[in-house]
Parts: structure tokens; C-alpha cells; sequence
């Protein structure tokens, strides 16, 4: 197995070059483009570690799981569903063109910004620090770490830079989907966005999703089986934004991305995988990333299709 990784990561390398870290977010663009890294976490808690897999990176849309995780395990599927969508988006993450042409107005699914926004409002707590406790917390047991943190330098620069997610949010009030204050809401959700980590904490919160929300080190329940399943779901149809398709043609897990070059997979009652690789493509998905995460599915039949 450690050799497949290694040999994953270098036969796939050469497609760093191909992609460009993100630069709409300032500090983002500070990303070492040629990194490429990514860790293993198997249900019987074996890791192995390959490439770069020590780069630090801010885990971006990755922190979405989370979100959902809460808010469905704080509010419950009905009351999640009647706020957002369940289906995928032929448009870009950040997109705000579908938002005005639904009758409802709600977000396609919880995984492009305008739902994730949604969710994070509906996470429980009465402030947006309470919101932000709630959900910091249940990434910290999901990556068995408790010193997980915000990196303050991208979690300013995304708050200066925000202003399409604070439009999203804007309308997203005015259409009475978000109930609670807007900045608060925003606020939560670019710290949630700026969370660090590597790719071992990363595998380990794909390893609890793997696991049916059961962490394999301690045998807690840390997500309720049926929210489980849900996100899992939407990962699959939803987790690579407008490339969704594509990814479940060619890995066929379920999966998340974000824009700090993260990719977390979710091999069901097998493994959870993370690659790190900030170089994007025009998705705003790790370019090199989603080749490693394809020869993976390959040489190890990942695969649920
Ligand atoms: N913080 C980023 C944003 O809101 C997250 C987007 C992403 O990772 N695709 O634009």
C-alpha cells in the first residue's frame, strides 16, 4: 500500500504544474503551487503518510462536511432540506445566479457557498461564536485533535475579500432563509473556511464518514448513522461542485474539495483518504490531486460503481 501511494503521488506530480493556486482569496495565493501530499487512514487505524504530507493548508469548502454534519444533528433533516437543496449544480461554487431564479429561492445543495452559508446559520447555538464552538468541536473529535485552529492571517484576508459571499448572504436574508444576523452567520463561516490542518487530519474525518460516523479509535458514534448516510450522499452527487460527475466517473467515492487545494475521499467501511495539492483547476479543485485520488481508485478498487 505504501508503495501505491508513493508511486501515485509521482506518476501524478507533473500535473502541478498544469493548475494555479487560488488567488481570489489574497493569502491563498501565498500556497506553495508545487506541493503535493497525501495521507491514508484505514478502519483499523493504519496510516500511511506520502509526498508532501506535512504542508499545512486551510481546509476551505472541506469544513462544509462539518457544517452539515451540525446542522443536521442540531436541526434534523426536514427542517436542513426546507432551508436548502439536495441536488448538484452545473454552477461555480461561489455562484449566485440560481439563487433569484428558483421560485424558492434556496441553495442548490449545501455544498456550493450559498448552502454552506445556510447551514452554518443553522448549526445550533445563539451567537456566532456559540456556532462556531459547536461545529470547531465536532472537527476536533472528527480528527481525534484537539489542537486544531483558525490560521488569522487567511481568516482575515477571506473576511476583507468576502464581498460575493456576502451578497449570497444578503439575499439569502432578504429571501428569509437565513433568520439570524448576517455578518455573525459570515463571520462563523470564513473561520470555519480558514480552519488548519494536513492531510492527516483530513483522512481522519474521512475515516469516521468511511466508518458509518463511528470513530475507529475510540468506537464512539461521533455522527449519527442516518446523518451519516445523508452526507455521504451529498458528497458523492455534490462534493466536487460542478465537476461531481466527473469525479464520481473516475474515483467513484464520495468526496469534498476545497479552494486551499484539499481533497478529502471517503472509501465506505475501507478507508478515508486526503491529498493536498494547492495548485487548482478551473473547478477550483487540486488538479495533481484528483489524478492521485483516480490512480488510488484504481490500483486499490475504490471505486463503489
Ligand atoms: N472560503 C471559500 C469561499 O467561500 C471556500 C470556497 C471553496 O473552497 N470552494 O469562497
Amino acid at each position: 500500500m505504501e508503495s501505491i501511494l508513493k508511486n501515485a503521488i509521482e506518476n501524478n506530480k507533473k500535473w502541478t504544474e498544469f493548475g494555479q493556486v487560488a488567488s481570489y482569496i489574497p493569502e491563498l495565493a501565498k500556497g506553495n503551487s508545487e506541493a503535493l501530499g497525501a495521507c491514508i487512514f484505514d478502519t483499523n487505524c493504519n496510516m500511511i503518510l506520502g509526498g508532501d504530507y506535512d504542508t499545512r493548508f486551510t481546509i476551505q469548502s472541506v469544513s462544509k462536511v462539518a457544517i452539515l454534519i451540525c446542522a443536521l444533528i442540531d436541526k434534523g433533516k426536514k427542517t436542513v432540506f426546507s432551508k436548502v437543496g439536495m441536488e448538484p449544480s452545473t454552477d461555480p461554487f461561489n455562484s449566485l445566479a440560481k439563487l433569484e431564479t428558483r421560485e424558492s429561492h434556496k441553495p442548490l445543495n449545501p455544498f456550493i457557498n450559498a448552502g454552506a452559508i445556510v447551514c452554518t446559520s443553522l448549526a445550533s447555538g445563539d451567537n456566532g461564536i456559540e456556532k462556531f464552538n459547536r461545529i470547531h468541536n465536532m472537527i476536533k473529535r472528527m480528527t481525534n485533535n484537539d489542537e486544531i485552529e483558525v490560521n488569522h492571517s487567511v481568516y482575515r484576508s477571506e473576511k476583507l475579500t468576502g464581498n460575493t459571499n456576502r451578497a449570497i448572504a444578503y439575499y439569502l436574508k432578504g429571501a428569509n432563509i437565513i433568520e439570524k444576523d448576517v455578518e455573525d452567520v459570515l463571520d462563523t463561516y470564513f473561520k470555519l473556511c480558514s480552519i488548519e490542518m494536513v492531510v492527516e487530519d483530513v483522512a481522519k474525518m474521512a475515516c469516521v464518514i468511511a466508518n458509518d460516523g463511528i470513530a475507529p479509535w475510540s468506537n464512539e458514534q461521533i455522527i449519527p448513522k442516518e446523518v451519516n448516510g445523508i452526507v455521504k450522499a451529498i458528497m458523492i452527487t455534490c462534493g466536487l461542485y460542478d465537476s461531481s460527475g466527473e469525479f464520481s466517473v473516475n474515483v467513484g467515492t464520495p468526496a469534498k474539495s476545497g479552494v486551499g487545494g484539499c481533497i478529502m475521499a471517503v472509501a465506505p467501511n475501507n478507508m478515508g483518504i486526503a491529498v493536498v495539492g494547492p495548485a487548482l483547476d478551473m473547478h477550483g479543485n487540486s488538479i495533481a490531486g484528483k489524478k492521485v485520488l483516480e490512480e488510488l481508485s484504481q490500483q486499490l478498487n475504490l471505486s463503489m460503481f
